[in-house]
């Protein structure tokens, strides 16, 4: 049993969020490799998330909507509302840039994790799906959604590259108080290591002080999100990244 503290980490102005993964103590759980809780935040009084445009590859961004509306927009063109209880995946493949901005309401509560693709999946076509509406039960007066993979004899439409979920089927033991919200994520433990440098994953650290260099460049592997006037310039990585 491992118990890991919350880093808190600050993503934009005054907007703090709670990072699970990855930490000193772990750095991926199967192919998630990236955790972050966002919120509850209160937003009558605040200006609510708002992140310019910025890119990712080699992953999946995966956001679940607890309370609140979160609008996504990126290079491909999409532009979904993701709502309670639904799902935003956006696949960057090889690379894809887009921004996200909370709607005003009185609440923000979401959870953002990402997928690392498989090296043979690095350089997929980027894409963006929405799952309006995911399988949905109820056992033992506990509410029960599939997100993402299989679990009994349930599947998940979500789009995916790599076995999630509880791949191993052992047993799991939790005393629950009510009104408790868990988010159990699982998998095959990924099969290599995978880098990681600010939004972007890759497989080599030279592919990402590729992507780096691609972004800062204006290449045309990651287009203009429509309507966004701000890039986020991404820090340079370190000098070990560029060694070839
Ligand atoms: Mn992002």
């Amino acid at each position: 049993m491992q118990f890991i503290d919350l880093r808190k980490a600050e993503l934009g102005a005054g907007f703090t969020i709670g990072r699970a993964l990855p930490t000193r103590e772990r750095r991926m759980i199967g192919a998630w490799c990236f955790l972050d809780h966002l919120g509850p935040v209160d937003l009558r009084n605040h200006d609510g998330m708002h992140v310019q445009a910025h890119p990712h590859t080699c992953l999946q961004t995966f956001t679940w909507m607890i309370e609140g509306e979160i609008l996504h927009r990126d290079s491909l063109g999409s532009e979904q509302l993701v709502k309670p209880g639904q799902v935003n995946l956006m696949t960057a493949g090889r690379g894809i840039a887009h921004t996200e901005d909370s709607l005003p309401g009185e609440r923000l509560h979401a959870a953002q994790l990402w997928i690392a693709l498989p090296a043979k999946y690095a350089e997929v076509q980027p894409a963006f799906d929405h799952y309006p509406q995911l399988p949905q039960w109820s056992r033992n007066n506990i509410e029960m959604t599939l997100l993402a993979g299989e679990f009994q004899s349930v599947v998940a439409p979500t789009r995916v590259y790599s076995p999630l979920v509880e791949p191993g089927g052992e047993a799991l033991h939790m005393s629950l108080s009510e009104g408790t919200r868990c988010l159990l994520i699982g998998g095959e433990p990924f099969p290599s290591r995978i880098s990681m440098w600010w939004n972007f994953v890759g497989h080599t650290r030279e592919y990402i002080y590729q992507a780096y260099q691609d972004w800062q460049s204006d290449s045309d592997r990651f287009p203009l999100v429509p309507g966004a006037s701000i890039k986020l310039p991404s820090p340079p990585p370190p000098a070990s990244f560029s060694a070839s």
